[in-house]
């Protein structure tokens, strides 16, 4: 991963350019971006940079025999540690990110951007708890003492320190006793959930939400999506990447036409026509459920945007605006805080696998009826 590869962020990657070239780099440093930010592909991009044999102005030189390992994962200074479950024939107690190694990288090489439920779902963890246990910690102290193998540098990257126990402390010790040319990258997602101990200790570094015009373009370029689609999804995904590459690797992705219809069919109330709607409906996996009724927060929430103002440019495509502009004449401010409300919980009933056909249905009536009752 090169800095180039990440789409703007220019300010945060100069910043990491000029610790490198000041040779400032802190010790201990925490890449903070909430999910779908790119802060880990910022972490790899950084790395690389530092790791790079023929450093450029502003990025690793992607060929040399570093960046070639880089590229791969598998430089030997480069390290991760990031959260696991249960590995296979093992005690939890024994497992570290080690076990998960091929899978990471894996992940990796797919789609950096990956979250952590999509991480999750990858190591398999069924209904078990991620952490970064103790034998882990203590591997990565061994580690990091040790001498580097190919560089003079050695890099630990640990993805998500907010799953660090109370055990985590003991990096402590690495963090205020740093051996030479050892950095400590943590990428977090949620300040609040870091050990506060570590959190004062390490130098911060704000990675900021992905803009609408930067997601759209990745899709473009990624995904061979056209413009229309992309700019859609972008619009929907609110600075997440992750969120945008999930949603549009699905083929069943043009929500607009599904929440339209649901708009319809939830007027008219025919309980035949509303069978029907959630026989489509309920084909979706959970995911694309709930990517589903995020897109209706979305929508609902540029509705809630236009009837405050004429000039607030709205994130809508053309088919878009003018379903909303519909809706407007229908429901007002208050109608549409309800329906908000109704897509959160459907969010959270698909959280905790509640039947959702009975949900949509009923949804549905209450919908149709909020509709009808003009106000
Ligand atoms: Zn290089």
């Amino acid at each position: 991963m090169l800095f180039k590869d990440i789409e703007g962020k220019a300010e945060a990657k100069k910043r990491l350019v000029n610790q490198v070239a000041r040779q400032r780099i802190p010790h201990a440093q925490l890449f903070l971006g909430r999910e779908g930010a790119g802060a880990l592909p910022m972490a790899l991009a950084f790395a690389s940079y530092i790791l790079c044999e023929n450093r450029q102005d502003e990025d690793a030189c992607g060929q040399c025999n570093s960046c070639l390992k880089t590229h791969k994962f598998i430089h030997p200074d480069l390290h991760f540690s990031f959260p696991v479950v249960t590995a296979q024939n093992k005690k939890r107690s024994d497992t570290t990110s080690d076990d998960f190694l091929p899978l990471w990288r894996k992940a990796l090489e797919n789609n950096p951007y990956f979250s952590l439920g999509e991480w999750l779902v990858a190591m398999d963890a069924d209904k078990s708890l991620p952490n970064i246990n103790v034998k882990e910690i203590n591997e990565i102290m061994q580690r990091l003492n040790m001498m580097s193998y190919e560089s003079e540098y050695k890099i630990l990257i640990m993805w998500l320190p907010e799953y660090l126990g109370v055990e985590g402390n003991r990096l402590l010790k690495l963090i205020e006793e740093p051996t030479d040319n050892t950095f400590l990258v943590l990428v977090a997602e949620n300040q609040d959930m870091i050990l506060q101990t570590i959190l004062s200790r390490c130098q911060l570094t704000v990675i900021p939400a992905f803009e609408s015009h930067e997601i759209a373009s990745y899709l473009i370029n990624h995904l061979s999506m056209g413009q229309d689609q992309a700019i859609q999804i972008a619009n929907m995904a609110d600075g997440n990447l992750s969120l945008a590459l999930s949603i549009g690797n699905n083929e069943a992705s043009d929500f607009s036409d599904m929440f339209i219809s649901w708009l319809r069919v939830a007027f008219k109330s025919d309980p035949v026509e509303i069978n029907a709607w959630i026989n489509g409906v309920a084909e979706l996996t959970k995911d694309d459920l709930k990517n589903f009724f995020e897109y209706g927060l979305h929508f609902l929430r540029q509705l809630m945007l236009s009837s405050l103002s004429d000039d607030i440019p709205l994130q809508l495509t053309s088919k878009e605006k003018e379903v909303a502009q519909k809706m407007t004449a229908l429901i007002d401010m208050e109608k549409m805080e309800i329906m908000a409300g109704i897509l959160n919980d459907a969010i959270d009933m698909v959280n905790r696998n509640i039947n959702t056909r009975i949900m949509l249905f009923s949804d549905t009536l209450t919908i149709g009826e909020m509709l009808r009752n003009k106000t």
